[in-house]
């Protein structure tokens, strides 16, 4: 039996090297839609809606879909559906101008990046959003941009903040209430300290992704990590030292996981 600092030397001396070297080939090595991550409802796409709450939200936890899916595919098409302004603490008409800058940075048209400024769906992590006025919301942009797939957070909303949750409930909500709705595919969030592992469990998460089908996974190339870091950096308002030390750490700016919504 071994002792939990011997087991602790062992996984640090070998796990982490293989790790470490499973993830570079990964990277060195990926196919932005590799039938093995990417099922086909989401490679055949031709119009995809990314829904958040909040601008910024698309450089913490979307931009390797984003990236991924935009840069590959005869004819398709990005757009983005942020719910709130983020007027939180007042910067909202500034954050509108930023999310603009980061849309552009990820290759989502301007007349497709839009953020809403709606009294009922404030920027606030102690409002629970109304399921109607989101679907509403979503619903009219759904029609407007003849979207085929949508893309958002999931149950947990990644970060755990109301806003995200209610956006994710009322996707839900959607799909299963309206069969002519778009497929809806969610950002999966992993527990705290998962988060803060940069691309050390990639290898794990390409595993899990293989053996279920219905699940996809994107990989930002070095590149696109750099872009991805350009869309966070436009929003300069929101600049903040912990903010950075999330990017630098976090595994959403090298990958993400999906499930379908059902
Ligand atoms: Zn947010």
């Amino acid at each position: 039996m071994l002792r939990p600092r011997r087991l602790a030397r062992l996984l640090i001396r070998r796990l982490l090297p293989l790790l470490l070297v499973l993830s570079f080939l990964l990277i060195a090595s990926r196919d932005s839609l590799a039938p093995h991550f990417v099922p086909a409802g989401l490679r055949d796409a031709k119009s995809v809606l990314w829904v958040i709450s909040h601008p910024d939200d698309e450089s913490f936890f979307f931009a390797p879909s984003i990236l991924n899916l935009l840069e590959t595919g005869e004819g398709r098409i990005g757009s983005l559906l942020c719910l709130s302004v983020g007027d939180h603490e007042g910067l909202g008409q500034t954050r509108r101008r930023e999310l603009k800058a980061s849309c552009r940075t990820l290759g989502i048209p301007d007349e497709r990046c839009v953020a809403l400024d709606e009294p009922a769906l404030p920027d606030d992590p102690t409002i629970w959003w109304d399921v109607k006025a989101v679907e509403a919301a979503v619903n009219e942009y759904v029609e407007r941009w003849s979207v085929d797939t949508a893309l958002t957070f999931d149950e947990y909303g990644i970060s755990g903040h109301a806003n995200h949750r209610a956006t994710s409930a009322a996707l839900q909500s959607v799909v299963r209430s309206e069969p002519a709705f778009p497929p809806v595919y969610m950002v999966e969030s992993t527990p705290l300290l998962a988060k803060y592992t940069s691309f050390i469990l990639l290898p794990l998460h390409a595993i899990r992704t293989i053996l279920s089908p219905s699940t996809a996974l994107f990989v930002n190339s070095p590149r696109q990590y750099l872009q991805t870091r350009r869309s966070f950096d436009a929003h300069q308002s929101q600049k903040r030292w912990f903010r950075e030390l999330f990017v630098s750490f976090s595994r959403y700016l090298w990958y993400v996981s999906l499930k379908r919504a059902v």
